[in-house]
């Protein structure tokens, strides 16, 4: 392929995001050539392509956090052409060369073998965000939090992150409340397996730096207002797992939760995640979220939809996980 379609994000104000031909020597050196068959849309993307977050650090730039493809070329001895392959963070989109784009060269020990059972569609469907809802079902876990036990809150639910964390927390056996701001996505959160849904501004009034322990858990994708809502609300010794900020970075909260009921906030963190941890999260990808429920909360895209969904998921509009066809 000696010219080939990518996405490309130039400086300005405001960003411009073309779709144009681009040629292999204008990727960055890399270990690995991948054919991309798949990206998929995150929240990032969307702050990358708007320009609404600099999270773009060198230009002309192909954005996308993630992408799933076919080894075209390596010199690696861990990946050979024809090998099916999967990538999240690592700074791809944001640094380096990214998804948005039909191909990729990327350094080997970034990527992982497309994990056993699902498709290169499917990894997409998944993608960065839910990779990162499992990270956070993992830490919840790792401390203490079990099913059976009290409920389970994931706020921003109907988001990409949020609706990936409903549906694995549901299947585990987790009585999952979901708290969202989109009252009508009722019916999807519940066909999630969501038991309860919350209107969102039941966590953004104003509450007591303890209110009634109610939850085990939670995964919190929005941050701000919300998580302050949140931690009130934790029962004793129980956990938070805050992976996200789309609505706002800012905590305004009181030690009230950890020092008098032992809550712990937990940092869950995507991008630089160690590979073992990354490969564990996959195999649990795999076998804990139900493939019927993600394929009911994909819709495929091409690469031209890509700029005006890019400012529709920073405006919180976007139901469930957004995958780009990348047609190569
Ligand atoms: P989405 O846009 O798909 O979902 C975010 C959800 O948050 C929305 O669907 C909405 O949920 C809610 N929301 C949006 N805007 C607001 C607002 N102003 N106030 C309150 N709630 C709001 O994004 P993703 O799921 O891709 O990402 C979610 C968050 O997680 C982002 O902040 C992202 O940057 C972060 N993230 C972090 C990672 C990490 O490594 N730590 C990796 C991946 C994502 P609803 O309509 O249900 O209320």
């Amino acid at each position: 392929m000696a010219s080939f379609k990518a996405l490309v994000v130039e400086s300005g104000d405001p960003y411009t995001a073309l779709l144009r031909d681009v040629s292999l020597d204008e990727l960055p050196p890399g270990e690995v050539l991948v054919r991309v068959a798949y990206s998929s849309l995150n929240y990032k993307d969307g702050l990358a392509i708007t320009g609404a977050g600099k999270v773009i650090r060198s230009f002309p730039l192909a954005p996308g956090i993630d992408f799933a493809g076919t080894v075209v070329e390596s010199a690696s001895p861990d990946f050979r052409p024809g090998d099916e392959v999967v990538l999240t963070g690592w700074g791809v989109g944001e640094r380096h060369w990214g998804g948005l784009s039909q191909m990729a060269r990327v350094k080997a020990e970034w990527l992982v073998p497309k994990p056993e059972g699902l498709s290169l569609h499917q990894t997409m469907g998944i993608g960065t965000a839910g990779f990162t809802a499992m990270l956070c079902v993992m830490a919840l876990e790792e401390h203490g939090v079990g099913p059976g036990g009290r409920e389970v809150l994931v706020t921003g639910a109907a988001g990409g992150v949020g609706s990936i964390a409903v549906a694995v927390l549901a299947k585990l056996g987790y009585r999952v409340v979901a708290a969202t701001g989109r009252p009508q996505e009722r019916p999807y959160l519940e066909s999630l397996g969501a038991a309860e849904v919350l209107e969102r501004g039941v966590l953004t009034a104003p509450a007591k730096p303890l209110e009634s322990e109610r939850f085990a858990g939670a995964v919190d994708t929005v941050g701000g207002a919300v998580l302050a809502g949140v931690l009130p609300r934790i029962a004793y010794g129980g956990s938070v797992a805050a992976c996200g900020n789309a609505g706002g970075a800012k905590l305004e909260t009181t030690v009230f939760p950890f020092i008098l009921r032992g809550v712990n906030l937990l940092g869950v963190e995507s991008v630089m995640c160690p590979r073992e941890r990354r490969l564990r999260a996959w195999e649990r990808l795999a076998r804990d979220l139900p493939l019927n429920l993600l394929d009911a909360s994909v819709q495929t895209v091409d690469l031209a939809a890509v700029p005006e969904l890019a400012q529709q998921i920073l405006a919180g509009q976007v139901r469930g996980r957004i995958v780009v066809d990348l047609g190569a």
